[in-house]
């Protein structure tokens, strides 16, 4: 049995920074992620994209972000169970809780603190009929690492920033870029936009509104993409790569059995100290929901800061908290 002051499920920035500012209050902290590796969508969905709102960041990219909060992080020696999912929770009569994971490792902590994010990833996928066969053999729905696309044909599917943004990112990557929209109108930020059309007027890349995919082909590696337009019908486009970019369909998975309330696919917490309806519970970073909730990186980071005050008192009921700057304590590890 692992034993610690707080577990954070997920490892994504929310759960990372967590680590920090428990260890400033000198509680230890374990943390389960599903995934392989810490970092959480920074990782897995777009760690070459840079992020531009961290403050006194003007620009890094995402993967440097994460490998920056496990810089700042070692002080305080986390423990990481990963690659195992979370699966249930029980509660002793003591208060404290026991987590098993899907490998059936035990932690028991005092707190629990859900970083989960969106959950276990599910990227959707289009309705075509051998999408698997091609699965890794030509269609991604996840860019991982654009390097994979240089000097490829790439087909780019999607209306939403995701799209958009890769679509503007690849177009100095690949050798061909193409981007297909079943709607007329994009879902992203007006800014992607607007560069998505210049960069098709300019001719750096294909631009098909009103189009969607409708059939693979390949001999165990994809070669063509069938596309059909609305209005001017089929046709063939040969490609390397078909990336359809639908986003990622919430999954609270095993979480959603613990009790908790939850409001579409996430977790209601107390803006007071992002508290959940169990007491000892604490929700952060993209799985809360609360009036005014806003999905950022940042905002993450000061959900995690109170939670960390209010779980003190849990973790070390006769105690009291000294607040102090870090530049008066410095950063005194474990
Ligand atoms: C393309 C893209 C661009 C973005 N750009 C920006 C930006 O510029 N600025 C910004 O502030 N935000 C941006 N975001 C949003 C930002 O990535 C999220 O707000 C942030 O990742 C939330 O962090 P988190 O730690 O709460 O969750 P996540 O990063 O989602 O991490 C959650 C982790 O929990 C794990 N998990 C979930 N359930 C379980 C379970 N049952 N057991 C074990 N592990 C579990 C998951 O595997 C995951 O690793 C962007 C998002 C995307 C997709």
């Amino acid at each position: 049995m692992i034993e610690t002051d707080i577990l954070i499920v997920g490892a994504g920035p929310v759960g990372l920074f967590t680590v920090f500012e428990a260890g400033l209050l000198k509680m230890r902290c374990h943390l389960v992620d599903a995934l392989a590796e810490p970092g959480g969508q920074l990782t897995e969905i777009y760690p070459k994209k840079p992020i531009y709102d961290i403050p006194g960041y003007p620009t890094v990219l995402a993967g440097e972000l994460v490998d920056k909060l496990m810089e700042q992080i070692e002080p305080f020696k986390p423990g990481f169970t990963l690659g195992e999912r979370a699966e249930e929770i029980e509660q002793l009569e003591n208060g404290q809780f026991i987590l098993t994971t899907s490998r059936g490792t035990k932690i028991q902590a005092p707190v629990i603190a859900i970083a989960g994010g969106l959950g276990c990833f599910e990227p959707r996928k289009p309705p075509l009929e051998n999408l698997d066969q091609f699965e890794d053999k030509g269609v991604d729905y996840i860019i991982r690492d654009p390097e994979k696309y240089r000097n490829k044909r790439v087909v780019v599917a999607g209306g939403g920033d995701s799209a958009l943004d890769w679509t503007i990112f690849l177009a100095d990557v690949a050798e061909e870029v193409m981007l297909i929209h079943r709607r007329s109108s994009f879902r992203g930020a007006p800014d992607s936009v607007e560069k998505v059309l210049e960069l098709a007027d300019a001719g750096r890349i294909a631009l098909f509104t009103d189009s969607q995919a409708i059939g693979l082909r390949g001999n165990g590696k994809l070669t063509d993409v069938v596309i059909k337009h609305k209005e001017k019908g089929e046709f063939v486009q040969a490609t390397d790569h078909f990336i359809p970019l639908f986003g990622l369909s919430p999954k609270l998975g095993p979480m959603a059995n613990w009790g908790l309330n939850i409001t579409k696919n996430a977790i209601e917490v107390d803006t007071f100290d992002y508290s959940t309806n169990i007491p000892g519970i604490y929700a952060i970073g993209d799985i809360n929901t609360y009036p005014g909730k806003l999905k950022l990186i940042l905002c993450g980071f000061h959900e995690a800061t109170l939670m960390c005050q209010s779980a003190f008192n849990r973790v070390f009921p006769d105690k009291k908290i000294s607040f102090k700057y870090t530049t008066v304590n410095g950063v005194n590890g474990f």
